[in-house]
């Protein structure tokens, strides 16, 4: 039995597949692989969400593994605060590709990152100073104030919370546990 499962695990670590874990109260902790979660499944860690109906169907020799793509922890994980990168990706998904002073939405083409304050004036690289920008408003705006070029910021950019991250599969997990 050690053996099979030892072959089996080997087999899910070459997957790239990625699950979702919930911590016990239901609030996204990390995104794990497919090993990792067949891991915590077996040592009876873990709940899986019986509302949702998605899984992976793993196949191994014998039979037709079923890994759901959402856990939820028996026990709680007190969490050290966590903070979310001011990166490019994250910048644009917090303004929803859509560009912070005309309002158009933004491709990979026309997308750039405006620094609200500019760089050669003192402006930071963080999460209040930085916005989604189309290419035109970002070269009119120059290294001006916003209130100097006179232009208005659609909303005020903060800091998104940790949970953030998992948006997109929290989207997924909610819409298949109202269904
Ligand atoms: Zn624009």
């Amino acid at each position: 039995m050690a053996v099979k499962y030892l072959d089996f695990h080997k087999y899910l670590k070459g997957m790239k597949k990625q699950v979702l874990l919930l911590n016990q109260d239901n609030t996204p902790l990390n995104i794990i692989t497919i090993s990792k979660a067949f891991k915590l499944l077996s040592k009876d860690k873990v709940w899986m969400d019986e509302t949702s109906s998605e899984f992976y169907e793993v196949v191994s020799v014998s039979k037709i593994v079923k890994i759901p793509k959402i856990l939820i922890l028996k026990y709680y994980v007190k969490l050290p605060f966590k903070k979310v990168a001011p990166n490019r990706i994250n910048i644009l998904r917090r303004d929803k590709y859509c560009c912070q002073y005309c309002g158009i939405d933004l491709c990979e083409k026309n997308a750039t990152i405006d620094h609200v304050i500019p760089r050669c004036r003192g402006g930071g690289h963080s999460w209040i100073n930085l916005v989604a920008a189309c290419k035109d408003c970002n070269l009119f705006k120059g290294n001006r104030t916003p209130k100097e070029a006179k232009m208005e910021l659609k909303t005020k950019p903060k800091e998104p919370s940790y949970g953030f991250l998992f948006d997109d599969m929290l989207i997924t997990f909610r819409k298949n546990k109202n269904a």
